[in-house]
């Protein structure tokens, strides 16, 4: 690749067992905050309450109710929780940076961010809002989190399903940013060195889902899967999770841990130098078949259909897709081949 264009991104990374609880206090004085809007939802609050305990007298009030993909009225009622801060601090997985990054958008206020999942959202400036069965995506720098706190201890409770298809989600980032629109040499190094860490912290889950190790892999692998994917942008492969998942609100991560494997498929043929990279840092000779392998060992469901899509919802969503399918694709897609790889990925066969 002779010719591209990459946007480095600005931030802060703190990074390391025990991060939050050390450094999230001196993260958050370095901005002169006296007014946080905590953002958190689900299981993440009672850990966010605790780490914010040494500066609970700044945190003005905690935001809590958290939605899967920020329903426009969840955003609206944490821009009015928001009035008057002067910070918004999130910790939790991608639905609650989400959630920070709605109260952004229109008010400019900074973030701090610590994510608790391995979606990436704090490391990229696009946000996403859903009005109804319809989500809307777009990138604007005021929602990119100035800092990010990772601390691989507040993951040691995430569960293993959750943990597994949360870490396919990453590898999606990884893998896409080898062909996504904005593919560059910077992207693709990140991502590359993205699936050595994932492909290392993924198996040790199963026999250890609090290790260590592990989970330092995961979520460095998380970060540099989030950096890529921020560089490189959407291809098929998160156009067709992004249709799929807003259509019929199936779970994100599951979602791009089903479809990963057939995407990589489907493009193989004409991808060969992306597809031998991700096999090399991936250690499998076949990297769709063992991206299907990794996910099955996971415990992931094997098809679409496992999370409750009908056959005939694939129909229904072809032309969305396709006409959101990248043009640079490395292969043409067609709504023909288009509807061999979804339903390929609704049964959940092996990909060949
Ligand atoms: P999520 O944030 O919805 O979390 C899934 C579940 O995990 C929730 O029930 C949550 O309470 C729980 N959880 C989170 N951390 C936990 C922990 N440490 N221990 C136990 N439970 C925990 O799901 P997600 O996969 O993290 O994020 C998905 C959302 O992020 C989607 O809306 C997706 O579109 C968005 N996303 C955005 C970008 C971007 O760049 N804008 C990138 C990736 C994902």
């Amino acid at each position: 690749m002779h010719t591209f264009t990459y946007d480095a991104l600005p931030g802060r990374i703190v990074f390391g067992p025990g991060a939050a609880r050390r450094s999230l206090g001196d993260e958050v004085d370095a901005f002169g905050a006296r007014r946080i809007l905590l953002v958190a939802g689900g299981s993440a609050t009672g850990p966010a309450r605790d780490l914010c305990a040494p500066f609970a007298d700044r945190v003005m009030a905690a935001f809590t109710e958290v939605r899967p993909h920020v329903p426009v009225e969840t955003a609206e009622r944490a821009r009015s929780a928001a009035a008057g801060a002067d910070l918004v601090l999130c910790v939790g997985g991608g639905s609650t940076t989400g959630t920070a990054k709605a109260v952004a958008l229109t008010t400019g206020l900074p973030i701090v961010a610590v994510p608790t999942t391995y979606a990436g959202s704090e490391v990229t400036p696009v946000w996403g809002l859903t009005q109804g069965t319809r989500k809307t995506t777009g990138t604007d720098r005021r929602v990119l989190p100035r800092t990010v706190v990772y601390d691989p201890e507040l993951t040691l409770g995430l569960p293993a399903a959750l943990s597994a298809a949360s870490g396919l989600n990453a590898m999606a980032h990884c893998v896409e940013a080898f062909w996504a629109p904005g593919r560059n040499p910077v992207s693709g190094a990140v991502a590359e060195d993205g699936i050595r860490h994932l492909a290392a912290g993924l198996p040790g889950l199963a026999a250890d889902l609090a290790g260590a190790d592990a989970r330092t892999s995961l979520l460095l692998g998380a970060y540099l899967a989030g950096s890529a994917f921020a560089g490189a942008g959407s291809g098929l492969h998160h156009k067709i999770c992004h249709v799929l998942g807003g259509a019929f609100d199936l779970p994100h991560a599951q979602t791009h841990a089903i479809v990963l494997p057939h995407v990589v498929a489907f493009n193989a043929a004409d991808a060969p130098e992306a597809v031998a990279r991700v096999a090399a840092a991936l250690g499998r000779t076949d990297p769709a078949a063992g991206l299907h392998d990794l996910a099955t060992e996971l415990g992931v469901p094997a098809g679409l259909r496992e999370l409750g899509l009908a056959e005939g919802d694939l129909d229904t969503v072809l032309g969305d897709i396709l006409a959101l399918a990248p043009a640079d694709n490395p292969r043409t897609v067609t709504a023909e081949n288009l509807a061999g790889l979804l339903h390929a990925a609704w049964t959940g066969t092996a990909p060949s």
